[in-house]
């Protein structure tokens, strides 16, 4: 880039930093200095965003800017850290200083609402393509990891889950449903909420996590793999926002956007099979299941759904015990669909 494209991206990403104190020197040198808290594990993770591919072409740019930055923290409550620092490698087609201002706000406004520093990147030019790099910090021993859910464990869920892809699928017929629902729904596929505050909570008695992006039945199916476990979940538990079924409702399960997707249950197909919700999966000894409870009751959006097994394989129970299963199993990007 030439310097005064560098002088453009100075001034929308060279921002006074959080305060950290543990940015010894972030943006303008060739690399950062940081220093890590003594005694604790540096946890790192990487997501890119390609437009059209990970968010729809017409995401506005303070959205994206946000949920660079969100699928990335998303990562680091999977691992139970606490968020500390950013990089971020933008390639952008042209240099256009409102999109950057309304991407950096974005960016920004989630960083400061995690004391996350930006410390470096890169920009060049190209396809807009978004790669955020973060790291946090754990207690030695305490990440959540993948392969520690053990039989008899509760399943746990945060939010609520389909959604996003309700959203997307809906991206190419907005007027089918009510708008204010339509609205909401497109938040949370737009401005999905990391839940960084709720994995800070649950530090000490999670057994297993992963962060739900390509699916509950896809990502639950890494947890069971790496624990060489199985699990039954209860279909009727499965947590639905109320804008969720309000539009499911106003479609009808017979209607040709949802037809595209499902050949079942569409409620329960998009939530077990559908990706982009960002919230996290979580098992916990039962003896702690008063715990839970207890953080549920003082505000976190949690819920069990079921319930860890020796034997291998995933069942998913209807609310009268009839089993079911749906055909697709992970996020494909809604491969043939729309994108
Ligand atoms: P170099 O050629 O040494 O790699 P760059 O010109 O790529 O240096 O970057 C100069 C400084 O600006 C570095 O500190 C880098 O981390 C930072 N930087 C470049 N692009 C971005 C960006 N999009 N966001 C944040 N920092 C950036
Ligand atoms: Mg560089």
């Amino acid at each position: 880039m030439s310097s005064s494209e560098f002088d453009l991206i100075a001034r929308h990403f060279a921002r006074p930093g959080t305060g950290r104190s543990d940015v010894v020197l972030g943006i303008g040198d060739d690399a950062a200095l940081l220093r890590p808290p003594p005694g604790m594990e540096l946890v790192a993770a990487i997501d890119t965003l390609v437009a059209g591919v990970h968010f729809p072409l017409d995401t506005d740019a303070e959205s994206i800017g946000h949920k660079a930055l969100a699928v990335n923290l998303s990562d680091l409550a999977a691992m139970g850290a606490a968020p500390a620092w950013a990089m971020l490698a933008l390639t952008l087609p042209q240099v256009d200083e409102r999109w950057l201002a309304d991407f950096s706000r974005g960016f920004f406004a989630l960083a400061r609402a995690h004391d996350v520093a930006l410390v470096g990147g890169d920009t060049t030019r190209g396809p807009l393509t978004i790669s955020v790099q973060v790291q946090g910090f754990v207690t030695p021993g305490e990440a959540f990891r993948r392969g520690g859910a053990r039989p008899g464990d509760l399943i746990y869920v945060t939010g609520t889950l389909g959604d996003a892809s309700l959203a997307l699928l809906l991206a190419s017929a907005p007027g089918v449903v009510p708008p204010e629902e339509f609205a909401w729904l497109r938040g949370r596929l737009d401005r999905p909420q990391p839940r960084v505050a709720e994995a800070l909570r649950l530090r000490g008695w999670v057994r297993a996590a992963i962060d739900v992006s390509d699916g509950l039945l896809a990502d639950l199916g890494h947890v069971l793999e790496a624990s060489e476990v199985g699990a039954t979940l209860a279909l009727d538990r499965l947590p639905q926002s109320p804008a969720f079924r309000t539009c499911l409702e106003a479609m009808g399960d017979a209607h040709p956007i949802l037809r595209r997707f499902t050949s079942g249950l569409a409620w329960a197909d998009l939530a077990l099979t559908a990706g982009d919700d960002y919230e996290l999966c979580f098992t916990v000894d039962p003896a702690n299941a008063a715990r839970l409870n207890a953080l549920a009751a003082d505000g976190m959006v949690c819920t069990c759904i079921g319930v860890i097994d020796a034997t291998p394989g995933l069942r998913c129970r209807l609310a009268d015990g009839t089993s079911y299963g749906p055909q697709r199993r992970g996020y494909d990007h809604f491969a043939g669909g729309p994108a």
